[in-house]
């Protein structure tokens, strides 16, 4: 059965107006997830958010940068309305949903990878859909994998998945950010043989949450095709429940075997 990797950015989970949740995008994703998994494959759903929630929540102003351990006491209160929304959203395709905070020592050493990788295996073993993070109440600027985008290329190869989804706000990757160059073009197929040499990845949206940007996601897009796995950049689907799927433009980016 197929396993899958699939990042979700707080882009798409808050709504910038009122810092909360969009409940559209949480129950689609669900939705769309529960389909997968119908279909025999074993998920797990790397989400963002808890800091943006959080900071919603105790009334922290989102036009202000926020300190370092202002922002780890956000991400402490944000996690829980975050893990809260999805095991909702999941409840009502009768999915239960368990949580692992990560750091990188977690992915990098072999023990606790080991470990790591056994529960997973037991999650899966359990029917339990696996929500991820980085922990961001303890993860030091040093020691963290900076973005989810990593973060969820680094769990490829723990949960030996053959696919890595990357959902954003924008349907894939261009030859240029479209957000500020129109004349961009969309890639959509990219051999292994180029990924190497695509530097076209610019940051993040500037004024939104995001943090990765492009060229992280080009980064996580290297190291999952470079252990073998596919990899996937799409738009987050904010349907309604019950609306049709769409087609839409994505970026695949082929595994070495491939
Ligand atoms: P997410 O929350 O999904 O991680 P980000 O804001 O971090 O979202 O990254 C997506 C943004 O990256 C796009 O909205 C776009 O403005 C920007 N971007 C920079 N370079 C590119 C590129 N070459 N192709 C597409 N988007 C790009």
């Amino acid at each position: 059965t197929a396993r899958l990797v699939i990042k979700i950015g707080s882009n798409q989970l808050v709504d910038p107006a009122n810092g909360l949740p969009r409940a559209n995008i949480f129950e689609s994703l669900a939705a769309d997830i529960a389909a997968l998994r119908q279909r025999g494959a074993k998920c797990v759903l790397v989400t963002s958010g808890a800091v943006a929630f959080g900071r919603h929540r105790l009334g922290l102003p989102m036009c202000r940068a926020l300190a370092l351990d202002e922002k780890q006491a956000a991400a402490a209160v944000g996690q829980l309305l975050l893990a809260e929304a999805w095991a909702r959203a999941f409840s009502q395709h009768d999915i239960l949903t368990g949580q692992a905070l990560l750091c990188p020592e977690d992915t990098e050493h072999p023990v606790r990878l080991r470990n790591a990788s056994n529960t997973f295996e037991r999650l899966f073993q359990l029917g339990v859909l696996p929500l991820v993070n980085e922990n961001d109440t303890v993860a030091t600027e040093e020691l963290r994998y900076g973005d989810n985008d990593c973060l969820a290329a680094r769990l490829t190869s723990l949960v030996r998945a053959e696919g890595l989804i990357l959902l954003s706000d924008i349907d894939g990757l261009y030859t240029k950010d479209p957000s500020v160059s129109p004349d961009a073009s969309p890639i959509e197929h990219v051999p292994f043989s180029a990924l190497a040499g695509l530097d076209c990845g610019g940051p993040p949206r500037a004024g939104g949450p995001g943090t990765g940007g492009m060229a992280s996601k080009l980064d996580a897009a290297r190291i999952a095709v470079a252990s073998g796995c596919w990899a996937v950049i799409a738009r987050a689907s904010d349907r309604p429940l019950g609306a049709p799927r769409q087609t839409m433009r994505l970026t695949f980016f082929a595994p070495d075997a491939a």
